[in-house]
């Protein structure tokens, strides 16, 4: 297809960061291989089908396993996709990530990109050097669903294995399967084949254009750290995270539950203490909070939990205001 009548189809811009999706190995196998190793351009060569589905652009913001993301990228990723999101001929943005923890990244990015046009994560599970990999079925899915006027307006999305997950309910939730990355029981919201898109559900959470976040001139993000609850946890490690933190993110156990000390430490803290569960599929409402001086995290795990403090912490908001966040976002 000549380059005019692609133009008239609408551009998308793919953002590469890495992970398995780029990651080279021996030949055949799936384990024991280097993230974050082919480009974004070698990526492309081996889906040739998307020469005739949009034109395409790419750029690579980094070239890393997704465990060394940091919140500098996400701000560049989030500033690209702004600054670019207003070119009329851009339709949308595929952005490739390792799937450690595409989630959290997506989410971020569902807080603050102000834009209504597609933001689509993929990844693959297995190298680009194994048999049988998914990493070019993953980015050809994307695009066809960053190009598709079905998906404006959406909020970031992720597309593995033909399903379209929402960047907030979107999860790692398996170390191996091609099927790793889903939205648990709540399901995906759509289905791609062939190129064809389907939606069945709109997120109802505030996102992109909605969001009170901005990224403005942030070059950091404050920091939160996460204290997992277990039998004998020493309440120490959370008084620490409480004094070296602007903010903390507790896995409880259950609905948000903790021991008696864990609750003398909460009690005296200086910071916002967000709630959330070390169970995939939880839920810690208001209702079920042992100490009032805490926040719940509704159905957010602990990493989108602390992505979303991270936020809150930009501003200047009170507790009140904050836990009204939680209960939107
Ligand atoms: N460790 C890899 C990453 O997150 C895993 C993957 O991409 O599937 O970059």
């Amino acid at each position: 297809m000549n380059k005019e009548k692609l133009l008239k189809k609408g551009k998308v811009i793919i953002l590469a960061t890495g992970g398995t999706i780029a990651g080279v190995g021996e030949s055949g196998k799936i384990m024991g291989y280097q993230p974050g190793s082919l480009s974004v351009d070698d990526l492309l060569k081996e889906v040739p089908q998307l020469k005739s589905v949009a034109f395409i652009e790419t750029m690579q913001i980094c070239n890393v396993n997704s465990d060394d993301i940091t919140d500098r990228i996400w701000l560049k990723l989030a500033r690209t996709v702004n600054e670019l999101s207003k070119d009329p001929q851009i339709a949308g943005f595929v952005i490739t990530h390792g799937t450690d923890t595409l989630e959290e990244t997506a989410y971020f990015l569902n807080l603050v990109v102000k834009t209504k046009k597609p933001v689509v994560l993929t990844g693959s599970m297995r190298p680009a050097t194994s048999i049988s990999a998914d990493g070019p079925m993953n980015l050809y899915e994307a695009v066809c669903v960053a190009i598709s006027e079905k998906a404006i307006g959406k909020g970031v999305l992720a597309v593995f294995s033909d399903h379209i997950y929402s960047a907030r309910q979107v999860s790692k939730l398996n170390s191996f399967s091609l099927m790793a990355i889903s939205s648990g029981e709540m399901g995906a919201i759509g289905i791609v084949r062939d190129g064809d898109v389907h939606f069945y559900e709109n997120p109802d959470k505030t996102h992109t254009v909605d969001s009170c976040f901005m990224v403005g001139d942030l070059e950091k993000l404050p920091k939160v750290s996460i204290l997992y609850f277990y039998v004998d946890a020493d309440p120490a490690l959370l008084e620490y995270a409480i004094a070296n933190s602007k903010g903390v993110v507790i896995a409880g156990a259950g609905a948000g539950e903790y021991s008696l000390k864990f609750k003398e430490a909460i009690e005296k803290a200086s910071v916002p203490i967000v709630i959330s569960s070390r169970i995939n599929a939880s839920l810690v409402p208001e209702k079920t909070l042992l100490s009032e001086r805490t926040i719940a995290a509704d159905n957010l795990p602990p990493q989108k939990a602390a992505v979303l403090l991270r936020l809150c912490l930009t501003m200047d908001l009170g507790i009140d205001e904050i836990r009204k966040i939680f209960a939107e976002y």
